[in-house]
């Protein structure tokens, strides 16, 4: 289902427009004060995410990225390393957060798909010894953003943590799109997040809802989590219509399956086209890698001929385009920018 103007936003996730059920349930959500922890609304959601990732507690919170620096500074002391990808959206895109809110540095693993094998964390750690900084927390991203929403193979985030834990590290998963990475790989939900101690994800990602992200994790630590939430702002008072709109994108999170066909048909067919561009067998979520240099011509001018036929995008870093599937685009879009591609002479 396209926007009502008629244009194809491929340019993120997070263009989405709430859906009609999830207005209906914002109208008519039960809310209270949530920083009095009286939101039935949000409590709820909390509870039920928690059973559903197989962990004590949850927090929502306004956003992603709040959700991830409560987990970066409560898994941590000032002056703590983190160690995660050199891509991660814990260091790259957070404005400098860990280190302006947590006094915290990074320590990254030059990995081109968001995987980090046991050998590539331990020569991370290796040299911390007297005078370096300690090593707090190992985290993950999955699926990991920059690389076209990969999905870090289970076992990988299974050993990798497991000889996290093994060193005294924390584990952090930055599980934005979450539900991505579960449709695409079929694993269990509890499953896939147990070799963690703390995951957030967003809902209004992948999932489609307006606003919110939730944190999750052991009791203890959400209930400082909580702490460091309104520390930083981020408590909300009824907060519960957000949290009702965010539960409808949660129900409906099977739907993510047409997303992934949808970014499978457009790198498929561009990369039937431009086999230099476009890896279509690395596409298994909602997202598609274009390399300009695999193209015929410049980026900006498929990005500008493709806006002049409705249907927009953008590049992440220079040369890279990024499209992505979400529920407010359909076949008939990934068709249009096919169409387009055949125009350009
Ligand atoms: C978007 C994103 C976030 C942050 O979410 P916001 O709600 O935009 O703050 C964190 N991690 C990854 C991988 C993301 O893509």
């Amino acid at each position: 289902m396209a926007f009502p103007n008629g244009i194809a936003d491929f340019r993120s996730d997070t263009v989405t427009q709430p859906t009609d059920a999830m207005r209906a349930a914002m109208a008519s959500a039960e809310v209270g004060d949530d920083v009095y922890g009286e939101d039935p609304t949000i409590n709820a959601l909390e509870e039920e995410v928690a059973g559903l990732l197989g962990k004590e507690s949850a927090v929502f919170t306004p956003s992603g990225t709040m959700a991830n620096q409560l987990a970066l500074g409560t898994h941590t002391n000032p002056g703590d390393e983190v160690i995660c990808v050199e891509t991660a959206h814990v260091r790259n895109y957070e404005h400098g957060g860990a280190s302006a809110n947590f006094g915290l540095a990074f320590r990254t693993v030059p990995s081109p798909n968001g995987e980090m094998s046991v050998a590539e964390i331990e020569a991370a750690v290796a040299g911390t010894s007297y005078g370096y900084p300690r090593v707090g927390l190992l985290a993950w991203e999955n699926t990991h953003n920059v690389s076209g929403g990969t999905v870090v193979a289970t076992d990988t985030l299974r050993r990798g943590s497991a000889y996290g834990h093994s060193i005294g590290l924390r584990v952090h998963i930055d599980g934005a799109r979450l539900w991505n990475a579960i449709v695409a790989s079929g694993v269990a939900p509890a499953e896939i997040v147990a070799p963690a101690d703390s995951v957030m994800f967003c809902f209004s990602k992948g999932l489609g809802a307006p606003v919110g992200s939730i944190l999750v994790g052991p009791e203890d630590f959400i209930r400082e989590a909580r702490w460091t939430r309104a520390r930083l702002g981020g408590g909300m008072r009824q907060a519960g219509v957000l949290a009702a709109a965010a539960r409808v994108a949660l129900d409906e999170r099977d739907r993510i399956v047409d997303d992934h066909a949808n970014a499978k048909a457009l790198a498929t067919g561009l990369a039937q086209r431009y086999p230099e561009a476009v890896d279509a067998a690395a596409v298994v979520t909602n997202m598609v890698i274009v390399r300009e240099s695999g193209l015929p011509w410049p980026a900006d001018r498929l990005i500008a001929e493709l806006e002049a036929a409705g249907v927009r995008t953008a590049q992440i870093v220079p040369g890279v385009i990024r499209f992505v599937t979400h529920r407010n685009v359909d076949a008939q879009d990934v068709n249009r920018v096919l169409a387009v591609a055949d125009a350009i002479s």
